[in-house]
């Protein structure tokens, strides 16, 4: 109770200084040194700290989410049911997810002794890292701030955010919201771009978890060498869904509600389609266009649950695909509003520049295979996945692709649903990422696995192990190993 009336106080004095005119914005070195002296001081590890944190980032989801989905509209174009459903929802289950097991998870496991060593305690404690960095990208700029923020603090660490700045609007209002809600002293939000990443990458942290592209993850990762922090890397690449057999209606509806939520621009999302042999290829071109309809109507620009690219750039970038195979369906674009239709494409080489990017955009090309084995030689020729699907009814095939497909996570008849899983790890394999997160995942990247060992000194035990070793002492240490 103490710790959560000391919580609100600091809360209350945050909100109050806000009340006065707007905040100073924080500076990578100040923020960072004041967060050191809370990881020094251990101010964030004990359970009521923890449990009183993830509380105050529930309420602040409650009781802001009208003001996160404005700007994630204003950011992204994000309709609000989509952007509760993909983000906020996302993280309280997290936060839901961790309160249930947060006991369970900090509990030290014992583990058994060997009788050389008996008697004696062994146990495995879960410490935290102490100060660790978050780097966020714009795609998913709540949930993928939030949600590394949930495992750091379960793990009960000091937290410094740096939201995307592609994303200003939601960066902004994190900037001012978290110090509200959450302890100033443990956890605080930096924003910036490129030169302000590069200031907090020169800093000393005990852990660095980046979210983005690959080129910036090897600046990362090369930045985390030169002071051996250690660091997760959640990248992206093409996720490829292969399509065998099954109900096409339901397919195509499963393949494009992954594909064109948040305008295709989701980390997991099927980046492109292998169909095995022609019926396959034939029922995805009927029944695409026909999913597409029933989710946007026949003018997906006026509908209210599509979004639009986030900036001129990505625009210009991803409508430079759609000439890249014969259009099954949409192609329409709006530079003025970054709108770029739904749009399947059939008939794809597999070495044209739509299938050697990633796309990250509303396009979905159609490559045919003619056999299930040729889709996975295509997939394991190209760098690792962050998720690779099937959609078949045949289980030999799912057991197959399972064992023979290398990929970040795995989707059978359904995409992008994994990360909804708490209890499940989510991250890369390869040049999709190193490390995971989510659920039991995230509390174990954020924590140090220290192991223990305890001995009474009252009867020294031991010795049989210390030299000289005669002939006695060699037989006993050969029978006890
Ligand atoms: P981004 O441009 O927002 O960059 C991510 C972060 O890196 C930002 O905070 C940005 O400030 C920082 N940054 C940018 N340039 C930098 C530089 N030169 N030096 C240091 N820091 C720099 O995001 P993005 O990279 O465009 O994100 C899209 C990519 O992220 C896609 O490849 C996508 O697949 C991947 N992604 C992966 C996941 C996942 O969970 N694995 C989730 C979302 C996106």
């Amino acid at each position: 109770m103490a710790t959560k009336r000391r919580t609100r106080s600091t809360a209350a004095t945050a909100a109050t200084t806000a009340g006065r005119g707007p905040q100073p914005a924080e500076q990578p070195v100040a923020a960072s040194r004041r967060l050191r002296d809370a990881a020094d001081s251990r101010l964030a590890h004990p359970r009521r700290f923890r449990a009183g944190q993830l509380k105050a980032l529930e309420r602040l989801l409650q009781e802001k989410e009208e003001a996160l989905c404005g700007a994630l509209a204003a950011d992204l174009g994000k309709p609000a049911a989509e952007a509760r459903l993909t983000e906020l929802d996302r993280v309280k289950a997290e936060i839901d997810h961790a309160q249930l097991h947060l006991g369970d998870w900090m509990a030290d496991r014992h583990v058994k002794v060997p009788v050389s060593l008996q008697p004696a305690a062994a146990r495995i404690q879960s410490r935290p890292l102490g100060l660790v960095l978050v780097i966020a990208p714009w795609n998913y700029p709540v949930l993928l701030l939030l949600g590394p923020l949930v495992g750091a603090l379960a793990a009960g660490n000091a937290v410094l955010l740096k939201p995307s700045e592609l994303a200003p609007e939601t960066s902004a209002l994190l900037a001012r919201l978290i110090p509200e809600y959450l302890d100033p002293r443990a956890v605080a939000v930096v924003e910036g771009a490129a030169e302000t990443t590069t200031e907090l990458l020169g800093l000393r942290w005990d852990h660095i978890f980046y979210t983005g592209g690959e080129r910036v993850g090897r600046i990362v990762a090369h930045a985390a060498a030169e002071s051996l922090t250690p660091v997760t890397l959640e990248l992206g690449g093409k996720s490829p869904a292969v399509v065998s057999d099954g109900n096409f209606p339901a397919i195509a509806r499963r393949l494009a509600h992954g594909k064109f939520m948040n305008a295709g621009q989701t980390c997991v999302a099927p980046d492109y389609v292998l169909a095995v042999g022609a019926g396959a290829a034939a029922g995805l071109q009927k029944h695409l266009p026909r999913a597409i309809a029933a989710f946007y109507g026949k003018d997906p620009s006026s509908s209210r649950d599509y979004g639009r690219m986030v900036n001129d750039d990505h625009f210009v970038r991803v409508a430079g695909y759609l000439g890249d195979g014969r259009l099954v369906s949409g192609g329409s674009i709006d530079a003025a509003e970054r709108y770029i239709e739904p749009t399947v494409l059939a008939d794809v080489d597999p070495g044209a520049p739509v299938m050697s990017e990633e796309i990250f955009g509303p396009v979905l090309p159609i490559v045919r295979v003619d056999r299930f084995d040729d889709a996975i030689r295509f997939i394991n020729s190209r760098p690792s996945p962050l998720a690779a699907y099937l959609f078949s009814e045949r289980p030999r095939l799912h057991a197959a692709f399972e064992d023979q497909v290398r990929a970040g996570g795995i989707g059978h008849n359904v995409c992008n649903m994994h990360l909804a899983v708490p209890g499940l790890p989510f991250g890369g394999v390869g040049a999709s990422g190193m490390g995971a997160y989510h659920g039991k995942a995230g509390f174990d990247t954020f924590s140090q696995q220290r192991p223990m060992l305890s001995k009474s000194a009252r009867l020294d035990t031991l010795r049989a192990v210390y030299p000289p070793f005669g002939w006695a002492k060699r037989g006993i240490m050969r029978r006890l190993g």
